[in-house]
């Protein structure tokens, strides 16, 4: 019964429609998604292990028979990771002739360089294609694609994925808003797919010159706040969905349904795991390639910390679910006032007055204890201690438990103020970081 469905299951992807893939990807049980799963990291495991000279290595130190690994359990500690991918050749994670390069770059230090052949990125393109048809988008919409390109993978991929619809689709790189707000006219773009700081500004334009009707905003490449997507929500009276992605995973890894919370995320070409959980289950997400041949990736470290949500969504759909991203896994301080992560900040901070959008919190150490300090840029002459008031009142009532272990001087609070445009950093602005030695 199992390998019949799993037979049916992979003649729809193969031959059909993106709206029938998106039927198989709702119906299909999860025992058979699982037995799917390990069969496809089985082979992923064999080929790796004959064709991708750093995996054949990892084996090799640790004296594994790739025939005997079934899960990813067998591995024990091995592990790619971001560094791997920086500090080895790219030969040693290809498997095959590459026709195709991106690159990502991390807080810090030179891009990663992924590679990959033009049916891998149709075939990415197809499950994002799958998605955004999940998510109501038709032959006749209109989409207008602003997410960078340049040496990212995800413009492209969106951009082939409306091609697998046979919707109309600009993709523009990433211009200044105006540039496409004076254009949203003219092109009758319905469908909205950006990072959200750049959706941010582009309806603040929106906001005092007049919005155009929408079906749905797809934002993808950073977190994107509740106040932030609230508030794009209101100008442009359209539902903002959120998707979930990176240049390892050559292009989406998730995205969300219209019901539920957190990303459904794409189990028929990754194998996921969440390592050292916290007790409520946050750790950092791995995953596993299993459909690529070029650069296949085992036991990939994303770095970014997240949870599985185990209940059913409400949409019925049997894939599963993560929750939003919490943060990055070299984000994560654990100090005196707990565990920290950049989204705790982002919440105190947004609605403060007079402070720029370039923030940093640091832990640093004065004797035996732990300060949380707050650097941040003054953009309008307002007075430090008013702000200083106003971020511990947020986190006296946003983080009762924080601000109690404050209270009881397991940390102290210091604040910086610096002129404006110190803090300016490059794509990804490392927010907390931790500066304590020893
Ligand atoms: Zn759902």
């Amino acid at each position: 019964m199992l390998s019949a469905f799993k037979q049916f299951f992979e003649r729809a992807v193969i031959g059909n429609s993106v709206s029938s893939l998106t039927r198989w990807g709702k119906i299909t049980p999860r025992p058979v998604i699982r037995r799917m799963q390990e069969d496809a990291f089985r082979r992923m495991v064999r080929r790796a292990a004959r064709h991708q000279k750093f995996f054949v290595d990892q084996l090799h130190e640790r004296g594994l028979d790739a025939l005997k690994i079934r899960r990813p359990e067998d591995l024990g500690d091995i592990f790619t990771t971001p560094e791997d991918l920086i500090s080895r050749p790219p030969e040693d994670f290809l498997c095959r002739p590459p026709q195709a390069v991106f690159e990502t770059t991390g807080t810090s230090g030179p891009p990663k360089r992924i590679y990959f052949t033009y049916d891998e990125l149709e075939h990415s393109a197809r499950y994002e294609a799958a998605a955004l048809w999940e998510n109501g988008l038709r032959p006749g919409d209109r989409v207008v694609c602003a997410f960078d390109a340049g040496y990212w993978v995800s413009s492209w991929v969106t951009f082939l994925a409306c091609k697998h619809l046979g919707v109309f689709c600009s993709a523009i790189g990433k211009p200044q808003p105006r540039e496409l707000y004076s254009r949203m006219g003219i092109y009758r773009y319905n469908v909205i797919v950006a990072d959200p700081t750049w959706l941010v500004s582009l309806s603040e334009i929106a906001e005092k010159e007049g919005s155009f009707p929408l079906k749905f905003i797809m934002a993808a490449g950073d977190r994107m706040t509740d106040v932030y997507r609230n508030y794009v929500q209101g100008v442009w009276k359209a539902p903002v969905i959120l998707g979930y992605g990176s240049t390892e995973a050559g292009g989406g890894i998730g995205m969300e349904c219209r019901r539920g919370r957190g990303y459904h995320v794409d189990e028929f070409n990754f194998l996921f795991e969440i390592i050292h959980p916290d007790h409520e289950g946050y750790g950092e997400l791995v995953m596993t390639t299993l459909s690529r041949r070029t650069e296949p990736f085992i036991r990939y470290r994303v770095r970014d910390v997240t949870r599985f949500l185990e209940e059913p969504c409400p949409c019925g759909a049997p894939l599963r679910r993560i929750d939003m991203i919490k943060g990055r896994r070299d984000e994560m301080v654990v100090m005196g006032a707990g565990n920290m992560h950049p989204a705790i900040f982002e919440r105190v901070l947004h609605d403060v007055e007079g402070i720029g959008e370039n923030w940093q919190v640091a832990v640093r150490q004065e004797g035996l204890r732990d300060v949380l300090e707050f650097r941040l840029e003054l953009t309008n002459g307002i007075e430090p201690r008013r702000v200083e008031q106003t971020i511990s009142r947020n986190l006296e009532t946003r983080y009762p438990e924080i601000w109690a272990n404050h209270v009881c001087g397991m940390y102290r609070l210091a604040f910086k103020f610096l002129p404006p445009g110190t803090l300016a950093q490059g794509r990804k602005p490392k927010r907390l970081v931790d500066e304590r030695v020893g």
